[in-house]
């Protein structure tokens, strides 16, 4: 047995957010609001997104030895991660620094710091958590080589999600591993580069799986998503939701699906799961805060 259901390797960032009536130009100045601070990255959020609907999660990043790393640290454990795989130090906390108008259009400064030192070598080093762990999911926060790491360090009989975010080529061997690949609108685009002519999200479906994964899902924001595999192509409705914040959907998307696909769920089921928690996810602020619990998906 497993005692995990889902690993999410990746990044964990403090998002410091301003509210600003104009983004400052260059050598420009402005007054802003009071500092908010809130746990974010990729991995994170995936991590708080799973636990929250039940799911046994572990987390593999790296934090510094500051604040900002205690700060994730219980966010972590508070949302139920077990973070055992959570190392400290070798630099300073991941921080996104964020401005946002009025209009809620903003701009980002993002330091990776300790994410960037989450080497292939700390992967191999958690052997151990792959194979205690049904499904491992990860993004692109962390370095390259080290994602290469985890899918060599994959349980034989374990599944691995990969959100390439943000987007990059990417090498063979972790395209095949991926069961299934999730991307959006863009992220589907850069992956495919120039063989990329079609506006419709079935075509990238087909051209990405021809890259190699076994699977892939398109998520279409309001629009729901799309699954495809050699099975066929078919269209993940949306949940009708008022929007209130669309921040970290796709990663809670991604560790809902990644979590029900390892319960037995089909991929069209699990991303189907994955919709309604992703629709969840947009009805309230910010990005951990606003992910539900598995009874608030029922109830949607
Ligand atoms: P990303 O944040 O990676 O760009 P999306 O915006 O596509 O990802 O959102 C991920 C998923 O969350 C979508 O596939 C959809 O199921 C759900 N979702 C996102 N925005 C909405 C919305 N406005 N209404 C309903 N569901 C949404």
């Amino acid at each position: 047995m497993y005692d995990y259901d889902l690993l999410v390797v990746g990044s964990a960032n403090a998002d410091l957010v301003i509210g600003v009536e104009r983004r400052p130009g260059a050598g420009e100045t402005v007054l802003g609001s009071d500092l908010a601070v809130h746990p974010g990255g990729k991995g994170a959020n995936q991590a708080v997104a799973a636990a929250r609907l039940g799911a046994r999660t572990a987390l593999l990043a790296r934090v510094g030895d500051d604040d900002y790393g205690r700060l994730l640290l219980d966010s972590q454990r508070a949302a139920g991660v077990d973070p055992v795989g959570v190392l400290v130090g070798g630099a300073p906390t991941g921080v996104a620094l964020i401005t946002v108008d009025p209009s809620g259009d903003n701009s980002i400064v993002v330091s990776p710091g300790a994410n960037g030192r989450l080497t292939p070598e700390d992967v191999r080093a958690a052997g151990s958590l792959f194979h205690a762990s049904r499904v491992v999911s990860a993004q692109l926060e962390i370095p390259l080589e080290s994602v290469v790491e985890v899918v060599r360090n994959l349980a034989p009989d374990s599944r691995f999600v990969l959100n390439p975010s943000p987007p990059r080529p990417l090498p063979r061997e972790v395209l095949a591993a991926c069961d299934p690949l999730i991307v959006n609108e863009h992220e589907a685009k850069v992956i495919l580069g120039e063989s990329c002519v079609s506006e419709r999200p079935e075509d990238w479906a087909g051209l990405l799986l021809a890259k190699g994964p076994r699977s892939v899902v398109v998520t279409l924001g309001a629009e729901g998503a799309l699954v495809a595999s050699a099975e066929g192509v078919c269209r993940v409705p949306s949940v009708k939701v008022e929007a209130v914040d669309t921040t970290g959907a796709g990663d809670a998307f991604t560790a809902a699906l990644a979590w029900r696909l390892g319960t037995g769920a089909s991929l069209a089921e699990a991303a189907a799961y994955a919709a309604r928690v992703g629709a969840a996810a947009v009805t309230r602020a910010g990005a951990q805060e606003s992910y539900p619990t598995a009874a608030e998906v029922e109830a949607l």
